[in-house]
């Protein structure tokens, strides 16, 4: 059980960040949730999630693309035993198209928010003496796909940081990992559907057949809560020794 622990996730209102917050609430954590947004339904859903599990669960309102609203989530939550750097967008186009802002925005919020938020997490960690940093990846954190430049470079650059974090922790009771899902079907995945059918010219079913499960040879997306039950288990006594790696949840995509 995580009874005890506290767990922060970042972009946490939708889609696979409140999976895992659901699967690490329901083994008994509390939770934090977060998102960019400060609206009663955010706040609505902590309070929610509270009461279906019965534990302690909040939501807190920080922009992951800012470095000190990173920092600052952590250290008003106060205690950070577990952190899933979550938070993520996607935007799709040619390298030669792709727009500065975008471009800064992914390597922002999917990349450089593990970073600022794992550096106020760790001392946190330390000083309870057992921690656990999951990074939320992505089959892009190990494989490419065109017109995907800024995503997929932060993912990969987020699994090369959890080398670096298992490293830095290897002799202590804390673990960092990634999880790196192929296809989830999420309110992310969702809306990149007409634009990816712009690009190939296709319809948006066409879309979802031929590129989204093309990739994915069980031609099944994954749900969120089976992302949510990897995180519990890296969470778990019997994940204590893996540290350092990736695990992919992606129905054979990076077997390919
Ligand atoms: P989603 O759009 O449903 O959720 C993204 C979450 O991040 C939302 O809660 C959103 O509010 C939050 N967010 C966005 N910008 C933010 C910001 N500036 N500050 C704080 N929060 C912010 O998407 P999702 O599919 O659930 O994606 C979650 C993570 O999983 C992302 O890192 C994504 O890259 C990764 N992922 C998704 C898939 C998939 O198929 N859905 C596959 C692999 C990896």
């Amino acid at each position: 059980s995580l009874k005890g622990k506290t767990a922060i996730i970042t972009g946490s209102n939708s889609g696979i960040g409140l999976g895992v917050a659901r699967e690490l609430a329901r083994a008994g954590a509390s939770v934090v949730l977060n998102s960019f947004t400060d609206n009663a339904e955010d706040h609505k859903l902590a309070e929610d999630l509270g009461k279906e599990f019965g534990v302690e669960a909040r939501y807190i309102q920080a922009d992951m693309s800012k470095g000190d609203e990173c920092r600052a989530l952590i250290e008003t939550a106060g205690a950070c035993d577990i952190l899933v750097n979550n938070a993520g967008i996607q935007h799709v186009s040619p390298i030669d198209e792709f727009p500065v802002e975008k471009w800064d925005a992914i390597i922002a919020i999917n990349m450089s928010s593990a970073y600022h938020c794992t550096a106020a997490a760790l001392p946190m960690m330390r000083q309870a003496g057992w921690g656990r940093v999951v990074n939320i990846a992505s089959a892009h954190g190990l494989t490419a796909s065109p017109y995907k430049s800024a995503y997929v470079a932060a993912k990969h650059g987020v699994v090369g940081m959890t080398k670096v974090v298992a490293l830095e922790t290897a002799k202590e009771p804390i673990t960092a990992n990634a999880i790196c899902p192929g296809y989830v079907k999420t309110p992310l995945v969702e809306a990149q559907i007409p634009d990816t059918a712009k690009k190939y010219d296709m319809t948006e079913d066409e879309v979802i057949e031929k590129v989204i499960l093309e990739r994915q040879p069980s031609k099944e997306f994954a749900t969120t809560e089976q992302i949510g039950g990897t995180a519990v288990f890296l969470c778990s006594d019997a994940a204590a020794q893996i540290t350092g790696t990736t695990i992919s949840v992606d129905g054979g995509w990076t077997a390919l």
